[in-house]
């Protein structure tokens, strides 16, 4: 208690030449739209690393591991006929339509193919994130494209497909959404023997994994500077703590032939995402995982919920593993922010200005920046929409997005007396750049 006092006696004192106010105010004052509009440009000024987002065109089936169900409910914001994407589309090509009648749509099409010619390559999504200020954005991809620079597009791999090695016919038929998840699946671990000349499983538990950690170390050699699991998707987010042995009986069983119980698979799946877990920490490989509602009408919200990974999250077993709860648990952002208390553990907000309008999104950064500033990073989750609404306009809404809603949040922690304006320009810096960056010792800039 007497620490906690003099704490306080200690930020007193030196917070009251800064503040007008010794405590903060409940509401803002009427100067926080003068703060706001001073905040913005220099908001707009600070080169962003996007730490999560599918770079691509659409007829691209690599832009992500996973693929929408058909016919999946889409939240108001995130369906195509936003018309906020027509002010995207306005922003990056001189869209001189108000809408995206097939007449119009057409123009943009021929806009962005006359682009391509003129910007062959890598140099196409360059200038995109050019126009954004974006300096680096994280490709969470199944495989890279030659046509994304390296150096601009760091890779984020897929590491789901290890949990799913037998006999998937249960698990594909628990659903429609599963009927179409769970082949992706196999169809990347299939890549992954490929890659490292396998062609069928290994006789051994022990050569499973093995193969497990070469996948990994090769995708890091390749650019790889973290692995991401959608695990969230395919199964619950609550994971037991199995020895090797009982994972061990299980492969020797099913890797042959066989359809493993739920039970057995899930089992299995728990010893094999641990493992993965601890590589990541072995290997310097921070592992990003999906926290938050997901596409199609199947997901299920408890049993994903951010807050099942707090056994893993928590556990010292895991302390040299980074953690990335990619977006940040949405909708239970309020709790995950509280899982950064572990010094691994960091949250990203992609998504979250997506599925939310600014107003909304205001507020969940502004209760983040409160309360662990230096554990939360920006991303965009940017995806190609259609044919004619693509991973660029995606990445402007949600760069828009998330600029606006910073300036907002920062502006009224300024002007309800909490932090200074040099104060709130640092923690910008840390949430657009600085703190997923340094989560790369030196790999990404
Ligand atoms: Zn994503």
């Amino acid at each position: 208690m007497r620490i906690v006092y003099m704490t306080f006696v200690v930020c007193v004192l030196i917070a009251l030449p800064v503040f007008a106010h010794a405590q903060a105010r409940p509401l803002p004052g009427p100067d926080v739209q003068q703060i706001y509009e001073r905040l913005l440009p220099q908001i707009d000024k600070i080169p962003a690393f996007d730490h999560h987002a599918h770079p691509g065109f659409s007829d691209d089936p690599d832009v992500d591991a996973m693929a929408a169900p058909p016919n999946a409910s889409e939240a108001l914001r995130t369906r195509a006929d936003n018309p906020e994407l027509v002010a995207a589309a306005k922003a990056l090509f001189g869209y001189p339509y108000a809408d995206f009648s097939p007449q119009h749509a057409k123009w943009l099409l021929d806009k962005k193919a006359e682009l391509k010619k003129q910007l062959p390559g890598p140099a196409y999504f360059n200038s995109i994130l050019d126009q954004l200020n974006t300096e680096s954005s994280v490709a969470n991809r199944a495989m890279m494209a030659d046509y994304l620079d390296a150096k601009r597009f760091p890779w984020v791999f897929f590491a789901d497909a290890f949990m799913w090695p037998f006999n998937n016919q249960r698990e594909a038929a628990r659903n429609s959404d599963e009927g179409v998840f769970i082949p992706l699946q196999e169809n990347l671990l299939h890549r992954w023997m490929q890659q490292e000349n396998v062609s069928k499983l290994p006789g051994s538990f022990d050569d499973y994994l093995k193969f497990i950690s070469q996948v990994l170390e090769d995708n890091s050699k390749k650019g790889g500077i973290a692995m991401k699991f959608e695990v969230a998707y395919f199964r619950p987010t609550t994971f037991g703590d199995p020895s090797r042995a009982e994972a061990e009986v299980i492969y020797r069983r099913y890797a042959a032939a066989g359809i493993p119980s739920e039970h057995e698979y899930r089992i299995f799946q728990d010893y094999i995402f641990r493992y993965l877990v601890a590589e990541g920490g072995r290997l310097h490989l921070p592992v990003h995982i999906h926290t938050a509602i997901g596409i199609g009408d199947y997901f299920n919200l408890s049993q994903s919920n951010i807050m099942n990974l707090e056994s893993v999250l928590r556990d010292p077993r895991y302390a040299s593993t980074t953690f990335v709860m990619i977006h940040g648990g949405y909708p239970l952002e309020r709790e995950a922010i509280w899982l950064a208390a572990m010094k691994n553990v960091y949250l990203d907000s992609s998504f979250g200005e997506l599925a939310q309008y600014p107003s909304a999104f205001k507020e969940t950064l502004k209760m983040w920046l409160e309360t662990f500033p230096d554990k939360i990073t920006f991303g965009t989750d940017c995806f190609p929409y259609n044919d004619v609404l693509g991973a660029e306009e995606s990445y402007w809404l949600g760069v828009r997005s998330s600029r606006t809603a910073l300036a907002a949040a920062l502006a009224e922690m300024i002007s309800e007396g909490e932090i200074t304006e040099p104060r709130a320009l640092e923690l910008a810096h840390g949430y657009l750049h600085d703190n997923a960056v340094k989560l790369y010792e030196g790999r990404v800039h």
